[in-house]
């Protein structure tokens, strides 16, 4: 069955989540006055990276709210028991520096533009709430690009729960088999997304020989790369991103 849509995820396959929090919290800190250089600020990057992976988690999961995650967030980096009202002032400054970060990656583009030209439909997936998500893809100006943008929020369910990927599906009339998903996490996307019995993409932008055994997915290090794996009947085995990844050392 041939391929009519690429569905996507949003943080750090289209957007580029990690490098604008990365830069993000380092002008944030600086402005509260915690400028920070070399250990010290690999060392706040990854704390803030910690809190952000346990309580973000912790909303896709459903208990917390998305605003309690982003006030957990802050308690757990700083060590301090904040009121709400100061925990969200303190997200809020440096979301004016995170968002001043807010970048597509440089390939996303020429790839929207080739899908949408050989004639393929487009959609987004997301364990995310939908209105932060609908807000950052019109400023970042992609959002008109897609038909539907399904979130877990809204749906009840997160990838990698195959529900998650047949509601997106169903929201576009499409049947799992006519439709590839594309997402930077080998496991919660493109592997998630096989099993519901979609094509899986990895976007592998590491570049890296992966430290995991490939599976029933393609990966690609860039998107530049994808249009041969969804057009002409779709990834197979033995197609680009097969013929590559059975090539190496698992
Ligand atoms: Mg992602």
């Amino acid at each position: 069955m041939p391929i009519r849509a690429v569905l996507w995820d949003i943080d750090d396959t289209l957007f580029d989540y990690s490098g604008a929090e990365r830069a993000g919290v380092l002008r944030h800190l600086a402005a509260e006055g915690a400028a920070l250089t070399g250990p010290g600020a690999a060392d706040a990057v990854k704390r803030w990276n910690d809190v952000m992976a346990l309580h973000y988690g912790r909303f896709v999961r459903g208990e917390l709210t998305f605003g309690e995650q982003r006030r957990e967030r802050v308690r757990g980096f700083l060590g301090e028991p904040l009121t709400d009202e100061d925990a969200d002032a303190w997200f809020a400054r440096y979301r004016e520096h995170y968002e001043g970060e807010w970048r597509v990656f440089a390939d996303v583009l020429p790839a929207l533009e080739a899908v949408a030209a050989a004639g393929l439909r487009q959609g987004l997936l997301s364990n995310s709430a939908a209105a932060p998500q609908d807000r950052k893809l019109r400023r970042l100006g992609i959002r008109d690009r897609f038909e539907v943008l399904v979130c877990s929020d809204d749906l009840g369910c997160a990838k990698p729960d195959p529900a998650a990927f047949h509601a997106a599906c169903m929201t576009m009339n499409l049947e799992p088999e006519e439709v590839a998903y594309v997402g930077d996490r080998w496991d919660t996307d493109a592997v998630a997304a096989a099993e519901a019995g979609l094509t899986g993409v990895w976007v592998d932008r590491s570049g890296a020989s992966p430290t995991v055994p490939i599976g029933p997915v393609a990966r690609i290090t860039g998107l530049d790369e994808l249009l041969p794996l969804v057009v002409g009947g779709g990834a197979a085995p033995g197609a680009p991103g097969g013929a590559r990844a059975a090539a190496l050392p698992t």
